[in-house]
């Protein structure tokens, strides 16, 4: 049986002696593969820089990871006056609702997320994603690619401004999530310094790494986490 699936089991047995089994999401690089979204930028601003439509046209999701602009340095282009005005269009786009329609979810993350509300979790959307500008593109998303919302299950917890540190966010979240007096379950992330945070705040829970998208400076994964590199059982 595999980690995952034992996560399951262990979500019917925490329902079963009538606790609440809570299994805390990650959005970006853990739900939801961003490529889509780095991709439909990356078009539009060919829209307006016709010199790098040769490249972009020929790119697809798995080209891209943490960086809107590796797959055209991986390519050889490197005018740097044009990659800044992609950074700038990059940013003025990605923390924004209308964009998100572009996300896919990471494979298998949908019947997963699925089946562990079935068995009882309370599913607790946790992302670093503000509110102020990405709240009804979330939800939007959610819901139109049919992980669980609106069944007095589920949480969707955003940071409350674009400017709140993520792993401070997350470490305040921790407050909330005791606040329910269940067991963690299982938490999942993209990131290793969230996923140590999870790992220590919660010991007995299993803490998932998952898929190989983070920040370049970000922390090193400590033992005890599982990785994994997507969301399939099997
Ligand atoms: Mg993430």
């Amino acid at each position: 049986m595999s980690e995952l699936q034992h996560t399951l089991h262990r979500v019917q047995a925490v329902a079963a002696e009538g606790r609440l089994p809570v299994m805390v999401f990650d959005l970006d690089s853990t739900l939801f593969n961003t490529a889509g979204r780095h991709l439909a930028i990356l078009r539009s601003f060919a829209e307006v820089e016709p010199v790098i439509r040769p490249i972009v046209d020929g790119l697809v999701h798995e080209d891209f990871s943490w960086r809107v602009d590796d797959p055209l340095r991986d390519r050889g282009f490197h005018d740097e006056a044009v990659l800044q005005r992609l950074t700038r269009f990059w940013f003025e786009r990605f923390f924004h609702d209308d964009w998100l329609q572009h996300d896919l979810p990471n494979l298998g993350a949908v019947s997963y997320v699925q089946a562990a509300h079935r068995a009882g979790a309370l599913v607790y959307y946790l992302t670093g994603r503000h509110v102020g500008g990405m709240e009804r593109g979330t939800m939007d998303t959610l819901l139109s690619r049919g992980f669980p919302v609106y069944t007095g299950r589920t949480l969707l917890h955003l940071k409350p401004d674009f400017h709140a540190e993520d792993k401070a966010f997350k470490r305040v979240a921790l407050d909330q999530i005791r606040s329910f007096n269940g067991e963690v379950v299982a938490t999942f992330e993209n990131e290793p310094g969230n996923a140590n945070l999870f790992l220590d705040a919660f010991p007995e829970g299993d803490h998932f790494l998952v898929g190989n998208v983070c920040s370049p400076d970000g922390d090193a994964p400590a033992d005890g986490l599982i990785i994994v590199p997507d969301f399939l059982c099997d």
